[in-house]
C-alpha cells in the first residue's frame, strides 16, 4: 500500500514515524474500500494523529464524518488538539467538537451531585414539562423549534473547534448539551465515549441531531480492547428487591392504588420464583430464568406492553415532584429484558441484605456482537486501535466484523531498541486498591 500524495498536508507534526506511516496508509485503504482495520499498534507509535489525518482527509474529499470514540476525557482534549494542528496545518477551516455527558454539561446547579440515571430521568422530566429555563430558552414551547437567540449562539459557534467545556463557559442563557448537539450538524469529526455510538437508542438521538446515517460515518474507536466489556454492559440491566419495593410505596405515595397491588402481587411471584429457583440448604444461590418467565408473570395481569406504559405513568407523575423515579427504573428494566430476545443470561440471584435475603434479576449481555456488528459493518468504514488489541481474531469475531471486510494488522514500536530502557521493579504496585501515600512515595523515589 502506498501513502496518499497529500497526507503531508494534513498529518499535523513534521515527520511521520515509520509504524505510523504503515497505519496512516492502512487507514487510508479501508477509508476507501469500506472496510475495518483491526489495528494492534503499540504505545508511543502516535496512534491518535496516525489514523485521523488520513481518515479526515478521506472525509473532506468525499463528504464523511469522522466519528472518533474513547473512553477517556484527557483523550478527548489530545484528539480535539490533534485537529487544531490540521485546521491550522492544512488552513482548511473545517469543525469539530466533542461530546461529554449530559450531566457535566448541564447549567441546573447541583446536578453534579445527582446518580447518572437519576439526573436523565429528572432531565426528562423538567423537559417534558416546561420547568428548565435553560431548555425553554433554546426551544419553543409548542413545536421545539430552535428560538432564534440560540440559532444565532450556535451560528457563532459553529466554524470552530468547539471543545464541550468551552461551550458551556461561553452558554449561560441556553442548555449547553443541547448547543452542544447542535454543533454537530456543522462538525467533520465528532469525539464522544463508546456509549453515545454503541447504546442504539443514545445512537439515534445522536445521528438524528448530526443529521447522520451509519455510512455517512468513519467510526475510529480507541483502546478497542476495552469494548467487547463496554457492550456488554450498555446492554446489560438488573432489578433488585430494594428498587421493586420503592416503586411500590411510589405507586402508593401518588395514589396509583391499583397499580401498588399489581406490583404487591408481582412482588410476591417474584419472591416464589427466588424460592423455587435457588436454595441455600444446596447452596444454590442463582439461577437460570427464561425470559419468558417474567413475561408470563406479567402477563397474569395485563400484557407486557400495556403494563410497561402503566409503570411509566406512574413514573412521569413521581418526576414531577422528585429528581429520582424508581417506578422509571423498573420500566427501563423491563423494557430491556423484552427486547433482548437472544444472546443474554437471564439469572435470578439471592442476596444477603441486613439479615434478610433479597432476590435480585439481572440480565446480562453475552455477545457484543448483537450490537457492535451493525455499528461496524454498516459505517462507511472502521478502525479499531489498542496497543493491546490481540489475538486480533478474537477481537473481529466478539465484534461480529465481517470476515471479508476485516483487516487485521500488527504494527511495530516507531522506537529502536536501543531508545528503550526496561526496567521491572517487582516492589511497587499501581493497583487502586493499594494505592497509598507510601506507595506514591515509593513510587516517586524509584522514578
Ligand atoms: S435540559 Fe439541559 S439545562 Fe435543562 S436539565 Fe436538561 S441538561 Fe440541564
Amino acid at each position: 500500500m502506498s501513502t496518499d500524495p497529500d497526507i503531508s498536508s494534513f498529518f499535523p507534526f513534521s515527520t511521520i514515524r515509520s509504524g505510523q506511516r504503515e497505519l496512516v496508509d492502512d487507514t487510508m485503504t479501508v477509508a476507501k474500500n469500506g472496510h475495518s482495520l483491526l489495528a494492534h499498534a503499540p504505545t508511543g507509535i502516535g496512534k491518535t494523529a496516525g489514523v485521523l489525518a488520513p481518515a479526515l482527509q478521506y472525509a473532506l474529499e468525499h463528504d464523511k464524518t469522522v466519528i472518533f470514540l474513547t473512553p477517556r476525557h484527557s483523550q478527548h482534549r489530545i484528539a480535539l488538539e490533534t485537529l487544531q494542528h490540521m485546521r491550522q496545518k492544512t488552513g482548511r477551516a473545517f469543525a469539530g467538537c466533542n461530546i461529554i455527558g449530559k450531566k457535566w454539561l448541564c447549567n441546573v446547579e447541583g446536578v453534579e451531585n445527582m446518580e447518572s440515571r437519576d439526573f436523565i430521568e429528572y432531565c426528562k422530566s423538567v423537559r417534558k414539562d416546561d420547568r428548565c429555563p435553560f431548555y425553554n430558552n433554546t426551544f419553543t414551547q409548542n413545536d421545539k423549534q430552535l428560538r432564534q437567540r440560540a440559532s444565532t449562539h450556535i451560528q457563532q459557534l459553529s466554524g470552530n473547534i468547539n471543545t464541550a467545556q468551552e461551550v458551556k463557559q461561553q452558554t449561560s442563557e441556553f442548555c449547553p448539551y443541547e448547543i452542544v448537539m447542535q454543533l454537530l450538524r456543522f462538525a467533520k469529526v465528532i469525539i464522544a465515549d463508546y456509549f453515545h455510538i454503541f447504546h442504539p437508542t443514545v445512537r439515534q438521538s445522536v445521528f438524528d441531531r448530526a443529521d447522520l446515517q451509519l455510512d455517512d460515518c468513519i467510526i475510529v474507536v480507541d483502546e478497542a480492547h476495552n469494548l467487547p466489556d463496554r457492550v456488554r454492559s450498555l446492554l446489560s440491566s438488573q432489578l433488585t428487591e430494594y428498587g421493586m419495593q420503592q416503586a411500590i410505596n411510589e405507586c402508593n405515595a401518588f395514589g396509583f392504588y391499583e397499580l401498588e397491588e399489581t406490583l404487591r402481587q408481582i412482588h410476591g411471584e417474584l419472591r416464589e420464583l427466588l424460592d423455587s429457583h435457588t436454595s441455600v440448604q444446596d447452596k444454590k444461590y442463582e439461577s437460570f430464568v427464561e425470559r419468558q418467565t417474567l413475561v408470563n408473570i406479567i402477563e397474569q395481569w395485563d400484557s407486557f406492553k400495556e403494563f410497561v406504559v402503566d409503570v411509566e405513568m406512574v413514573a412521569d407523575e413521581v418526576r414531577e415532584h422528585k429528581k429520582r423515579s424508581f417506578a422509571g427504573g423498573f420500566a427501563e428494566f423491563l423494557r430491556t429484558w423484552y427486547e433482548g430476545e437472544s444472546g443474554y443470561a437471564r439469572v435470578i440471584r439471592r442476596k444477603k441484605k441486613h439479615h434478610r435475603t433479597e432476590y435480585q434479576i439481572v440480565l446480562r449481555c453475552l455477545h457484543p456482537a448483537l450490537n457492535s456488528a451493525k455499528v461496524l459493518n454498516e459505517s462507511h468504514a472502521s478502525v479499531l486501535m489498542s496497543g493491546t488489541l490481540t489475538p486480533l481474531e478474537m477481537y473481529r469475531d466478539l465484534l461480529g466484523v465481517e470476515e471479508e471486510k476485516a483487516q487485521l494488522r500488527s504494527y511495530q514500536s516507531s522506537f529502536h531498541a536501543k531508545q528503550r530502557k526496561d526496567i521491572v521493579v517487582n516492589t511497587v504496585t499501581t493497583r487502586y486498591a493499594k494505592r497509598s501515600e507510601d506507595e506514591f512515595l515509593k513510587l516517586g523515589w524509584y522514578i
